[in-house]
């Protein structure tokens, strides 16, 4: 199922090219959702839910989706995780750059998960509103895991058990010397959609091709494959710090490709098996 937040915070599902309109769940569950929860009650709610959604979105009206605005798919995330030099290849580029050994730079498992402002996450009718245009401000393509069910030191084996689904994301930087969780956190800078699809429609997480465009010019390809942790080592490696909660976004790392974006630059990042979020750079004001 493809689930999508659109217009003024509705809920969906996209069948085709039509947004079925099933936001009287989402009512429905907000209700009986305590307010002091973590995380997103949609999200938590839809290991019981989701059957009833698709049923609802049968003989709910659609409209293309074409005239609908989509929001980012999760309403209220507890937090965005986002990990760094998780491709071999990223690696190598970055280390190239600053003219030193790839050897000697920290592995993911020493410089470890950051986080990322909730605010910075934007939904594909959005733009991304470059700040420091003297500076370099670049597109990272990423596969952004969203997290279905509460949990603390997961192990390997029952972590896609904590998976609700996949979206994907562009991990926006300002290159610079501050931290990650600072440059990665500007308003804008975690653009995420076009929706979510839910985990069982993903055969395998750790063999999805993704591709980036910067106005239909090809800079970054590569597969899961290529991870240096991959989907459940993640979820164990995250969670041996944190409780994962429902609705977690988890950025899984870029590979190679990074280059700068300007503004009234299209950024695509697409993925057959997720969709294509395709959103435009802006200047902030
Ligand atoms: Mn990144």
């Amino acid at each position: 199922m493809r689930l999508c937040r659109y217009d003024d915070d509705r809920l969906g599902v996209v069948i085709g090219d039509q947004v079925h309109d099933v936001t009287p769940a989402q009512d429905e569950i907000r209700r009986a959702a305590r307010y002091d929860m973590f995380g997103d009650a949609v999200i938590a709610a839809l290991p019981e839910w989701s059957g009833k959604i698709a049923e609802m979105a049968k003989k709910a009206p659609g409209k293309p989706l074409s005239q609908v605005k989509l929001l980012p798919p999760v309403a209220r995330p507890s937090k965005v995780m986002a990990a760094p030099t998780n491709y071999r290849a990223h690696i190598a580029e970055m280390a190239e750059r600053s003219g030193t050994a790839p050897e000697n730079h920290r592995g993911i498992g020493a410089a470890g998960i950051f986080l990322k402002a909730n605010s910075s996450i934007v939904g594909p009718s959005g733009t991304i509103p470059l700040r420091f245009l003297e500076r370099l401000n670049e597109h990272e393509l990423e596969v952004v895991i969203i997290i279905g069910k509460k949990g603390t030191n997961i192990s390997r084996e029952n972590a896609l058990d904590h998976i609700a689904g996949y979206c994907m994301g562009l991990d926006m930087t300002t290159r610079g010397k501050e931290d990650r969780s600072f440059r990665k956190s500007i308003d804008g800078y975690s653009p995420v959609g076009p929706w979510i699809v839910t985990a069982d429609e993903i055969a395998d997480p750790d063999n999805l091709p993704i591709v980036l465009t910067v106005n239909g010019v090809t800079k970054q390809e590569s597969n899961t494959s290529n991870l240096v942790y991959d989907i459940r080592k993640l979820i164990e490696f995250a969670s041996s710090f944190y409780t994962l909660h429902p609705g977690d976004y988890f950025f899984t790392g870029t590979p190679n490709g990074v280059s700068p974006v300007r503004p009234g630059d299209w950024v695509t990042a697409a993925c057959p098996q997720i969709g294509e979020l395709k959103i435009q750079a802006s200047e902030q004001k």
